[in-house]
């Protein structure tokens, strides 16, 4: 008999909804009752001028779920990824014409400079936790070669342009053994203009990656 500890754990140690703040049931749940309801789900992107071939979101990128983000990225809430993962999990399963049955999750790695100063990569831990979810093989495909502006950093009248440049060779890929014939599920935490992404899309594909289906928690409507 399988003894069910949940309900201890979440006497000794209530989870909070990264959504709302607010203490919820561990118990086959990753976000609270009321977040469950409200949250919004992201249509799927399918950009013209992008390298991925879709680009999936749990969220639209606005009110609680901006700021659940912002705390995950810099106000040291790394414990988010648990629940961040699941709902990208989820949101993948339930995306029609996706085969997941040997797909590879990788990521969008940070630089080497903005790791030191967070202390982890926001990108690889949703990328793992999604991993973990969907029962899949989580293996790292690219490397950055240069250090980037923030895109987030970047708007205003061209803004969509200049995050583009902003990119470019940017990636190159670290591990083409893995990436050569796979179908990858490249995550990051929020997708807007999706230059970054799709970046990351083409020199994955140019090292013959077969699909890139882009994935994130969070995102902005198309361009
Ligand atoms: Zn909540």
């Amino acid at each position: 008999m399988r003894i069910d500890f949940t309900f201890l754990l979440d006497l000794l140690f209530p989870e909070k909804c990264p959504y709302c703040v607010k203490p919820f049931s561990r118990r086959g749940e990753y976000r609270c009752a009321k977040c469950a309801d409200g949250l919004v789900a992201a249509p799927t992107r399918r950009d013209a001028e992008a390298f991925y071939d879709r680009a999936v979101s749990a969220f639209v990128y606005v009110d609680s779920v901006r700021d659940a983000v912002i705390r995950y990225k810099f106000s040291g809430h790394a414990d988010y990824a648990r629940s961040f993962g699941r709902a990208v999990a989820e949101r993948l399963r339930g995306e029609d014409a996706v085969d997941l049955a040997d797909a590879v999750v990788t990521w969008v790695p940070l630089s080497r400079k903005r790791l030191k100063e967070r202390g982890y990569d926001q990108a690889e831990l949703l990328a793992r936790a999604a991993a973990k979810s969907l029962k899949l093989q989580v293996l790292p495909t690219l490397r950055r070669v240069r250090n980037t502006a923030a895109n987030s950093s970047i708007s205003g009248g061209d803004g969509a342009k200049l995050r583009r440049e902003n990119v470019e060779n940017a990636f190159e890929v670290a591990y083409p053994a893995t990436v050569r014939g796979a179908k990858l599920l490249l995550i990051d935490d929020v997708i807007t203009t999706g230059a970054t992404l799709s970046q990351c899309a083409r020199v994955l594909k140019m090292s013959g990656a077969e699909t890139v289906i882009a994935a994130t928690l969070a995102g902005t409507g198309n361009r």
